[in-house]
């Protein structure tokens, strides 16, 4: 688990870091705020603590940018603010905890490991609902689907291929995994139903189907999706 931590105070900052470490998070430490947007903007993080009052850009003004483009990243507010007023604004901002300083390390970490539980079980219950890859946008709530910015027709069977791709990116699924999934035990169409159907997927959604960069073949198994 990798945890990003922004805080201008280098004391507490280093014990902070020092006792996620122990627990062995990998911990990136900075101290101000545009620091702090450029880590998250090009590295993965689990989880964010954040103070509020800080060089640059405040923790608040963090909390708008994260809110935008990390919606689902747990952020927990360390800040000597501590009116309830404080709090209500940090957590109307998209914060999911606050701690007021000080704080005792113990319960930083108990507040962190809860957290942490709570996004993995939100994550596994996500439901897939608007995926991108390539220059394609599928969202299948709506069933609609575009490529190069032009609607496409995917039929129910497709979408529910390319969703159990999808669900299963970057594996690979056997076409006997695709047709327990898609078809149920019931009705059994051959696998080479399968292969006709990821061709048309391919049509729709690859640039070039002849090379496709999504919707990959794996020999002798099945196919593999890669949304990059
Ligand atoms: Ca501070």
């Amino acid at each position: 688990m990798r945890i990003l931590l922004v805080e201008d105070e280098k004391a507490l900052r280093k014990v902070i870091q020092l006792n996620l470490e122990l627990e062995n998070y990998e911990v990136i430490a900075v101290e101000d705020g545009e620091m702090a947007i450029q880590k998250f903007e090009s590295e993965h993080f689990d989880l964010i603590i954040l103070d509020l009052m800080l060089p640059k850009l405040s923790g608040l003004e963090i909390l708008k940018t994260l809110s935008v483009k990390h919606a689902n990243l747990p952020v927990i507010i360390i800040s000597a603010k501590d009116t309830s007023s404080d709090r209500i604004k940090g957590l109307k901002s998209g914060a999911d905890d606050y701690l007021s300083k000080p704080f005792e390390i113990e319960e930083l970490l108990i507040r962190i490991q809860n957290l942490l539980k709570r996004q993995g079980e939100k994550n596994n219950q996500q439901e897939l609902e608007i995926v991108r890859f390539g220059n394609c946008m599928i969202n299948f709530k709506t069933f609609e689907a575009t490529k190069n910015e032009t609607k496409i027709e995917l039929s129910q069977k497709e979408l529910h291929i390319i969703k159990y791709l999808i669900q299963h990116k970057n594996e690979v699924v056997s076409r006997h995994d695709i047709l327990k999934s898609v078809w149920g035990y019931d009705v059994f169409p051959s696998t080479r139903t399968i292969d006709n159907f990821i061709a048309s997927l391919r049509k729709h959604l690859e640039e070039d189907p002849k090379q496709p960069k999504h919707i990959k073949s794996i020999h002798g198994v099945g196919y593999k999706f890669l949304d990059h």
